[in-house]
């Protein structure tokens, strides 16, 4: 048998999306936009360059931590970054895949015929390039370590699906929880992926049961592991009713760094190989099946439903079968929403949305860099477009898609596609870039702040120039700024989703503007809003305070979740709202 059978399709030469086929629909289908969320230590970076392993990469963005030096970017951003070996940056790693063909069942029933497949395999990529070309996937990183920020949720507003990953021993985890909200409220659908199968871990319905009932996702494995967590031999691919319509088992390569081989039998023939673990992979998909877990488009799209994938990153088991997933289930770039509560198709003329700034990466230039995520038209390096905040025109002559520290110019991008522009001074999270035919897209939602901390400049006789920055930190979303009579205009406070956002503001505040700031945390861990009848009253309570946001929003701050019950149910004629990402 032909073990690499479906590397053969992999790889062709010929295949950057660079080089597409230039029809505007036929990009937009090829493309998949997703984001992987999970809790530090889940996997993602071993996930993502197992993914990268498995396809052609064609621009690689610093989304791959420096593990093993492999495939790897660091971003050289600021000095804190390099001390704490993370990376700030949200950025991209955009590959092209061809999914492999399906076995083909050989003459005898029992057993596939490899060899044909690897035929039609190596057929289809020598036409491939003519033909169909292959897909092309965006995966946009979301910083998931210490780092976790605003930029973490706002990366979802610009993908199209998202690739739930956890741990098989730890389940479902803080930080996968508040990311599944995010997606859950912006329709994202949801591919989930057990990791560390190769570990002990818990049951798969275990595992399945813990995902419906905590966060009413109803799991639809699309495969069932074949041995419990710890003793990984392949999958059951679910057919029909749970019925199993093949075994694909893997084979261990040294230190997983390369693609595993997998072999393919039939039903009959893994039952004699695997004896009681395909027994009870089959009962187990069976059983899951008589409950209706069985994957069902419409619900997986509508965020209902999550199709299950069990794998080892790590071991490179799985791996490709999250790419099929995602080829044949997740949805191409769509329409999106406008200010004007119509959409803008993607067959449109040119329109994007900026989904994150960050500044100062490249420390002798003191730069800005704005990633757009293209959403209608075709994109090409040098188009003068129009944004549609200020209604200026933006010139895009300096647009990349590598960033950190190999940058790579970008001539073309399709609907889908993520693009750093260089010297986006004017340009903020959430502001739309457009050609032809005007459009603005909805704002992107200033999610629910979690860290509160006064800032104040440690020099009086800087205060305007102070001012100045803050308005600025605030405009570019590195933090909310809010801001109440009773403090004065001198010491605003800043909100952030993560801590860290906090030394982001204390590096560039002296870094770029030459002012010693203070940080002084406030205790606050909840935000609610409220409105102008309630907010006296509620100000005015023990543990409470109220502040304006710079959008005009009135937020209430609140130490704790008891204070704010306490509150909620002994003053009930008063507004206190969850804040959109509360949702
Ligand atoms: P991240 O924090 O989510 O990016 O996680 P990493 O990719 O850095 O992985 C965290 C740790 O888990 C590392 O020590 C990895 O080697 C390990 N790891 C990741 N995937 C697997 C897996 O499939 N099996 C096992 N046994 N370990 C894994």
């Amino acid at each position: 048998a032909e073990d690499k059978a479906n590397a053969g399709a992999i790889g062709a030469e010929g295949e950057g999306s660079g080089e597409g086929s230039g029809d505007l629909a036929t990009e937009v289908a090829r493309r998949r936009t997703f984001a992987v969320i999970s809790h530090p230590d889940a996997g993602k970076s071993t996930l993502t360059e197992a993914l990268a392993l498995h396809a052609r990469v064609i621009n690689e963005a610093g989304a791959v931590h420096g593990k093993s030096g492999r495939k790897s970017t660091v971003s050289d951003w600021m000095e804190m970054e390099k001390a704490r070996g993370i990376s700030v940056s949200s950025t991209a790693l955009q590959f092209t895949y061809r999914r492999g063909e399906d076995p083909v069942p050989s003459a005898s029933g029992t057993e596939f015929d490899e060899d044909a497949r690897a035929e039609a395999n190596r057929a289809a990529a020598a036409a491939g390039a003519k033909a169909e070309p292959p897909n092309v996937i965006n995966l946009v990183d979301t910083p998931g370590h210490a780092d976790f920020s605003e930029d973490t949720y706002r990366v979802l507003t610009a993908v199209d699906a998202a690739v739930m990953l956890i741990d098989a021993a730890k389940g479902l985890e803080p930080q996968t929880l508040k990311l599944f909200r995010v997606c859950k409220q912006r329709g994202i659908p949801i591919i989930t992926v057990v990791n560390k199968w190769d570990r002990p871990g818990q049951s798969p319905l275990e595992l399945m049961d813990e995902i419906s009932d905590e966060i009413g996702l109803v799991p639809t494995p699309l495969y069932m592991p074949v041995g419990i967590a710890g003793d990984y031999r392949g999958l059951l691919r679910r057919g029909e009713d749970g019925e199993p319509s093949e075994y694909i088992k893997f084979t261990r390569t040294a230190g997983g760094s390369t693609i595993a081989p997998e072999t393919h039998y039939t039903p009959d023939a893994a039952a004699s190989l695997e004896g009681e673990a395909w027994t009870t992979a089959v009962e187990e998909s069976e059983l899951l099946s008589a409950m209706g877990q069985d994957h069902d488009s419409e619900l997986y799209l509508a965020g209902e439903t999550s199709p299950v994938i069990f794998a080892s990153a790590m071991l490179n088991f799985g791996v490709h079968q999250i790419l099929d997933a995602l080829v044949d289930l997740a949805p191409p770039p769509r329409a999106r929403e406008t200010v004007a509560e119509t959409e803008r198709d993607v067959t449109d003329e040119f329109s994007a949305v900026i989904f994150k700034v960050q500044a100062g990466m490249d420390a002798a230039h003191r730069d800005r860099l704005a990633f757009m995520r293209v959403v209608s038209g075709e994109f090409d390096r040098g188009m003068v477009v129009t944004h549609a905040q200020t209604g200026k025109p933006f010139a895009t002559k300096y647009a990349l898609t590598v960033f950190g520290r190999d940058r790579t110019t970008v001539e073309t991008a399709y609907p889908g596609d993520v693009v750093g522009l260089v010297n986006a001074t004017a340009l903020a999270p959430g502001d739309t870039l457009y050609s032809g035919k005007k459009v603005q897209f909805k704002p992107i939602p200033q999610f629910a702040p979690e860290h509160f901390a006064v800032l104040r400049a440690k020099s009086l006789g800087q205060y305007k120039q102070f001012r100045k920055a803050v308005d600025q930190l605030a405009a570019e979303g590195v933090v909310q700024i809010l801001r109440n009579d009773l403090r004065g205009e001198a010491n605003p406070v800043m909100a952030a989703v993560g801590p860290m956002q906090f030394e982001v503001v204390t590096a560039r505040m002296m870094a770029e503007f030459k002012i010693e700031v203070v940080v002084e945390n406030l205790p606050y861990t909840i935000a609610r809003g409220t409105d102008s009848e309630s907010a006296a009253e509620l100000g005015r309570q023990r543990g409470v305070e109220v502040f304006t946001r710079s959008d005009g929003e009135l937020l209430a701050l609140f130490g704790d979740k008891w204070r704010l019950a306490y509150i909620e149910k002994e003053l009930d004629h008063l507004t206190i709202e969850p804040l959109v990402a509360d949702a």
